[in-house]
Formats: structure tokens, sequence, C-alpha cells
């Protein structure tokens, strides 16, 4: 490993801080990465399987903690970044307890956060106890719970929504969050492995399956497991006097209204910036996309450079992505630091 006194500070320990930290951490640079939670991993702690091929998010998890062990020695947890102060030759970075540390460059991967499903009113999340997001479906099979209703019943038949509080200019966000529908995919297949006697209906606008064996994913849920998807768009969803959901909506294939009953209802909620990436991105000058996701310098040539040098960006702070896209995002953006900063020492 060379010796390298060039400092690089890191935002955000989930998939994309980790995966970055440890390439850089390899290449013999000093490394440090602030995480606001107690434990680093973002949301692979709380996923259960992974798409496209079902392996358990918790592997994910180890193979990234083993990397770090290796190769970064300075990892601080509950530690949250509020600011950046940029500068020519440092910037800093500010913590929510007051303290701050300079960098030579600042690689921000604050990930995302879930939509609000009860921004959608007319879907009942957190007003009727059966309507339950694709967030607390994942978080029930991670941790063995049973898939029951909220009165311990079998559900006979459940509704996936998919588009919830994405490509809704309603809620603000006209974007795709680009997972959902794969989401949604898995997510009926797994209802099927535990419930299979149960009828399970995906309504959606466009199915986006754009990746490696997505497609194939989509063909199987129908096919093998028996899981009908129905092209429509949920207007309503209400409670039924025993508990049941009534779910109203229009099949935009055969133009006719639809009325269903549901037992437990999931909402597919999108993917939005996380809290603090708004100010953080304000503070040091960055710019923002439509959908207040960080923006890169330029889509195609600098993915991870933003418009002020020496603040870098990676992971689903700036779009939303699978794991698999997430790490090679994190990758990429630790090879454009190394050559910023091999320039900067030659020209210092
Ligand atoms: C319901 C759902 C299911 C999914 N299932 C799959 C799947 O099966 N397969 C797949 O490939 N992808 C899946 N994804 C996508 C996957 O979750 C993302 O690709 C991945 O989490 C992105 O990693 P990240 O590091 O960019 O963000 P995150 O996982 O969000 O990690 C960001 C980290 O930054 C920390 N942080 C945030 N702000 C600050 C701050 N100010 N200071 C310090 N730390 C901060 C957070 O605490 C967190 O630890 C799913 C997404 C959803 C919504
Ligand atoms: S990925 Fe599918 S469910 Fe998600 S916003 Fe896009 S079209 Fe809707």
């Amino acid at each position: 490993m060379s010796e390298n006194k060039q400092h690089i500070i890191i935002i955000g320990g989930g998939p994309a801080g980790l995966e970055a930290a440890s390439k850089l951490g390899s290449a013999g640079y000093r490394v440090t990465l602030f995480e606001k939670e107690e434990q680093t991993g973002g949301k692979l702690r709380t996923w259960y399987k992974l798409y496209p091929g079902f392996r358990l998010a918790e592997e994910v998890q180890d193979f990234l903690a083993n990397e770090i062990k290796i190769n970064v020695p300075e990892i601080f947890s509950n530690a949250e970044v509020v600011n950046i102060i940029p500068d020519n030759k440092y910037h800093t970075v500010v913590l929510a307890d007051g303290r701050s540390f300079i960098a030579d460059a600042v690689l921000i991967a604050t990930g995302f956060e879930l939509f609000k499903g009860e921004k959608k009113e007319e879907y009942g999340y957190r007003i009727y106890d059966n309507v339950i997001t694709s967030a607390d479906l994942e978080k029930k099979l991670r941790l063995g719970q049973p898939l029951t209703t909220a009165n311990g019943q079998t559900p006979a038949r459940i509704g996936l929504i998919h588009c919830v509080g994405s490509r809704d200019k309603k809620v603000g966000n006209v974007y795709c969050s680009r997972l959902c529908c794969i989401t949604g995919v898995k997510q009926a297949i797994e209802i099927k492995h535990h419930l299979p006697k149960a009828e399970v209906f995906n309504f959606y606008m466009d199915m986006r399956m754009f990746g490696q064996n997505f497609e194939e994913l989509y063909i199987e849920a129908q096919q093998k497991w028996g899981i009908t998807f129905i092209r429509g768009r949920v207007s309503e969803v209400a409670e039924n006097i025993d508990g049941s959901l009534q779910l109203k909506a229009e099949d935009t294939l055969s133009g006719r209204p639809i009325k269903m009953n549901f037992d437990l209802v999931v909402l597919l909620v999108g993917m939005v910036p996380a809290d603090r990436t708004e100010a953080i991105g304000k503070s040091a000058n960055l710019g923002f996309t439509s959908g207040s996701f960080l923006a890169s310098a330029d889509a195609q040539i600098k993915p991870n450079e933003t418009n002020t040098p020496g603040i870098f960006v990676t992971g689903t702070c700036k779009e939303p992505l699978s794991v698999g896209e997430t790490l090679s995002d994190a990758r990429s953006a630790a090879v454009r630091i190394i050559s910023w900063l091999r320039e900067k020492r030659e020209i210092n």
C-alpha cells in the first residue's frame, strides 16, 4: 500500500459509501466515513432477499463489512453530517454535534428515503391496518414474521399497487423510481413462496423491467406463480366493515372500472432523497435534478463529479439505483476521486 496523506471524507455508510471507502482505502488514501445511524449497511440492513436472484441482503452486507475491515481505518457511526463548507484547497465537513473535519475531497453517499405512503391519503396507509408498504413487507420477511392480516388471519387475496409517490404530479414527483416494478415482482413471488394458495394481483402503469433477468422474473411470476398483472391506475382503497379493503381502479387496457376486495394491500413506495441531502447539497453549491436528487456534473462523462471541484456524489443520492448499480457507481466514483487527487497533488 502506498503512503498517501491526502484525506477523503465519505458521507453515508450504505452500499455506495462502504464500497467507495474500501476501494479508496485499498489504494492507500486516508479515508474517514461518517454514518448517521449506529450501524453501517444502509437499506441492506432491512431488506430480506434481493432481486433478481433472491440472495439474502445479509450476504451483500457481510461482503461489504469484510472489505471495509481490511481497507478502512476510520468509521464514525452516530455521526450525522449537516453541511459542507467548500473551499479552493480543503473542504470542511460539519457534523450535527458541531465537530468539523477537513478533507482534500468529499464523497456524498447519503442514499435515499422511502416516499411517505401516508401522503397518498386515498390509499389509506396508517389509516387502515391492512395497508402496508413494500418496506414494511421486507421488514416482516427479514424478521421471519408471519404474513397475516392485522387480526392474525391468513390473507386469501393480496394486492400490490405500483408507482406510489412516483410518476405522480400531485405529489410533486414526476420521475420513475425505477426499482419498484421489479421489487413488486420479487415481493409478489415471495408472497407466493409463503402463501401458495393466496391470489396475488399487481396493479401497474407500465412494467419497467430494465435489468438483467428482470423480464424473465416477470414472466416467471405470471407463468409459474400465477400472479395477475392488471394495467390500471388505482384511484382509492377503502375499508369494509370486516377490515378487508375495497380497491377501485380503472383497467387502462379494457377501459373498464374495477372494484375488487383484498385482505392485504402493499404500496410499492418510491424513492426520494435522504432528509439532509438537500441542505448538504445547498451548503456545497451543488446542483439538483428535478426530483431533488444531487446532480452530476455530466450524466455521461462526469457521473460522479459535481459542479464544485473536489466534491463527488455516488449511489442513490443521485438517482434510484439497484444494489449492483450502486456498487458499480461507487467504484466509478473511487476512480474519479483518485484521478482528481493525483492532479491536485501535481499542481500543489
Ligand atoms: C423496497 C425496496 C426494496 C429494494 N430491494 C432491492 C433488491 O432486492 N435488490 C437491489 O438490487 N436493490 C434493491 N433496492 C435498492 C437498494 O435499496 C439501493 O440500491 C441501495 O440501498 C442504495 O445504496 P446507497 O448506499 O446509495 O443508499 P442507502 O442504502 O440509503 O444508504 C445511505 C446511508 O447513508 C446514511 N446517511 C444518510 N444521510 C446521512 C448524513 N447526513 N450523514 C451521515 N450518514 C448519512 C444512511 O443512514 C445510510 O446508512 C430496494 C429498494 C427499495 C425501496
Ligand atoms: S419502477 Fe415501476 S412502479 Fe416504480 S415508478 Fe417506475 S413504473 Fe412505477
